[in-house]
């Protein structure tokens, strides 16, 4: 037995050295905590998407457009989130967000597509 300190209420408690938490109760609710984290970063993450893949879909049209990255900015779009991305053999590199996918071309532009 040696003397720990739980991490949900920070008190000593004996026990195995492997233990933990100095009760089911703390154990749960530490557990709880944690997971309510990673589905706060999932919603977070889902919104962001959902936001990008509207902006896409509105600025797109017609399944083929430019776009300046300012017309994309000032739409809240966010280029850290994305569901993929194609590598062409000439070395581009397509963004998707489902099935809108961006290409970074020259001076600030982007072309936007959309997959059939
Ligand atoms: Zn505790």
């Amino acid at each position: 037995m040696e003397i720990q300190k739980c991490l949900e209420c920070q008190e000593p408690f004996k026990g195995r050295i492997d233990k933990k938490f100095c009760s089911d109760y703390c154990r749960n609710s530490f557990n709880n905590k944690v997971n309510k984290e990673s589905k706060n970063m999932i919603r977070n993450v889902n919104y962001r998407l959902r936001r990008n893949y509207k902006t896409l879909c509105e600025l797109n049209k017609t399944g083929k457009t430019k776009v300046t990255r300012v017309k994309l900015i000032s739409s809240n779009f966010d280029f850290n989130v994305f569901t993929s991305i194609y590598k062409t053999k000439a070395g581009k590199t397509y963004f998707y967000v489902y099935d809108q996918g961006y290409l970074e071309l020259e001076n600030d532009y982007y072309l936007l597509v959309k997959n059939e």
